[in-house]
């Protein structure tokens, strides 16, 4: 489908609905919303324009869909799959400005926010009230971009991800009509659920303005372990073991040695350099934490752990968990000139070991250098395997391992993608992991947008 361009004609009109301060072709910002953190090639939009009001952003919608102008919403580009990438150049939406705590409905556990708020900053206020939003990637991300990826992160086996948190949301569709979908109800039978329609759908389907989220109250106690294993088949057994048995843990992460190095070296750390977990649970005392660390403890001996190092409190939580974060830039900053092919399958969970081992054997036959680490209590794998996307044999190679991994999860029933959504590199495994609905996604997204200018070039090839 051939787009049209931003023209003087269309810059005109879209300086009439925000003025010239809101709106930039300046060459720094075009280079920063063509990019976001993954490998895939840039590509500059045309021009930038920050709104502020729903009403704004019908306007602008209005203007690109009559003359087939490109519209991709923008969060703060954290995405690790090329999804605000504006591939096909147009206009990019960026919601930073529209980034207010519009209510907080504190006795019903609800709090209504503007796309472009930082889920950070929203913890930090929720706080004061003893209240939190758990999905948590880590990332500076926006309230909006983790709706459009239905992002979720290293709570979610406790808490759920962020599709579990939308109650009701604000959405302007390309036509530049604005609806409000979903209700205050902490459930409903009400009808086809539009909300979850817009979670996940990568800013193809319309631009999420204001959305209301449930939320939990902050736990009163933490406990946290780090548990080192011999082997990696251990340690992912103990993960299987802990998730059948009935306890809840808040967090399970796995890490596997290369990843452990690589942390240790960038965090000046001094892990036991071998397949480790990183536990944590959440309640309401320490007493009752102690029996659950028990619980673990034993079903880890079953799996003959190395080292377990355990402690109840805050404190002693951040302690044994400092060496979980920033896994991602630890790899970046240890292999300069290299990007990493961001692996994000998930599976359910009695195939977890069965998924990381199928990793580990394709690193090495292929002779790659990767990590593995990830949200192993929610079957959730994710491999860094290294390469220079530029260089196009050796790419190539990096793309075929890839491509073993997703495809021996979608036989183990899984997905292609735990929670960095489809963006430009999932796309090829659309077809396998949905078969014929793959057809019904498509006749909705030309139902909503039948000129197809929300964020071309993402989800469907
Ligand atoms: C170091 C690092 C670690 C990460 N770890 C995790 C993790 O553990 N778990 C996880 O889930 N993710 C993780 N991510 C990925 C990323 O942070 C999430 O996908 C996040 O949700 C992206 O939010 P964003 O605000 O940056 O959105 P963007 O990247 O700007 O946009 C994301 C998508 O949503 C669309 N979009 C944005 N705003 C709107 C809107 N208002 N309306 C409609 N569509 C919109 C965009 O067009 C795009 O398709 C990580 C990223 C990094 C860099």
């Amino acid at each position: 489908m051939a787009y049209g361009k931003v023209t003087d004609r269309e810059l005109e009109s879209i300086r009439g609905i925000v003025g010239s301060e809101r709106m930039s072709m300046g060459e720094s910002i075009l280079d920063l919303h063509g990019k976001d953190e993954s490998f895939h090639r840039k590509r500059r939009p045309e021009v930038v324009i920050w709104p502020l009001h729903a009403q704004e952003i019908g306007e602008i919608l209005k203007i690109a869909n009559e003359r087939r102008i490109p519209v991709t919403p923008w969060g703060a580009g954290t995405s690790l799959e090329g999804n605000p990438i504006p591939v096909e150049g147009g206009i990019v939406l960026d919601l930073q400005r529209m980034n207010h705590i519009l209510s907080l409905m504190e006795e019903d556990l609800q709090v209504c926010v503007e796309a472009g708020v930082i889920y950070k900053e929203l913890n930090q206020y929720l706080s004061r009230y003893g209240l939190f939003f758990p999905p948590d990637p880590g990332a500076a991300a926006t309230i909006g971009g983790m709706v459009g990826n239905n992002a979720s992160g290293i709570r979610t086996i406790k808490y759920g991800a962020t599709k579990d948190f939308v109650l009701n949301m604000t959405i302007v569709l390309p036509s530049g009509e604005i609806v409000r979908a979903g209700s205050n109800a902490i459930k409903s039978s009400s009808g086809y659920d539009l909300c979850r329609l817009f979670v996940g759908s990568e800013g193809t389907l319309g631009v999420i303005t204001e959305i209301t989220l449930r939320l939990v109250g902050l736990p009163a106690e933490f406990m946290a372990a780090v548990v080192q294993f011999n082997s990696i088949r251990e340690a992912t057994d103990a993960v299987s073991q802990i998730m059948r048995s009935g306890l809840r843990p808040a967090a399970l992460e796995f890490l596997d040695i290369p990843t452990v190095q690589v942390v240790n070296r960038y965090k000046n750390l001094s892990l036991e350099e071998t397949p480790t977990l990183f536990i944590e649970f959440h309640g309401i005392s320490g007493e009752g934490l102690k029996e659950d660390l028990e619980w673990v403890k034993e079903i880890c001996a079953e799996h003959r752990y190395l080292r377990f190092d355990s402690g109840i409190g805050r404190e002693q939580r951040n302690r044994l968990w400092e060496a979980r974060y920033e896994v991602h830039d630890s790899i970046k900053v240890n292999h300069p000139g290299l990007s990493p092919l961001v692996i994000d399958t998930a599976v359910p969970i009695s195939k977890y070991p069965d998924i990381v081992d199928w990793g580990q054997k394709v690193l090495k036959k292929r002779g790659l250098k990767g990590y593995a680490f990830g949200h192993a209590g929610s079957g959730n794998l994710h491999m860094e395997i290294m390469g220079i996307p530029e260089e196009e044999a050796q790419w190539q190679k990096v793309l075929e391992a890839g491509e073993e991994i997703v495809s021996f999860a979608l036989e183990c029933g899984g997905t292609a993608t735990g929670e960095h959504g489809i963006g430009i590199g999932k796309r090829k495994f659309m077809k396998r992991e949905h078969g014929d609905s793959l057809k019904l996604m498509k006749q909705i997204k030309d139902l909503l947008d039948p000129n197809g200018i929300m964020n071309p070039g993402k989800i469907f090839e």
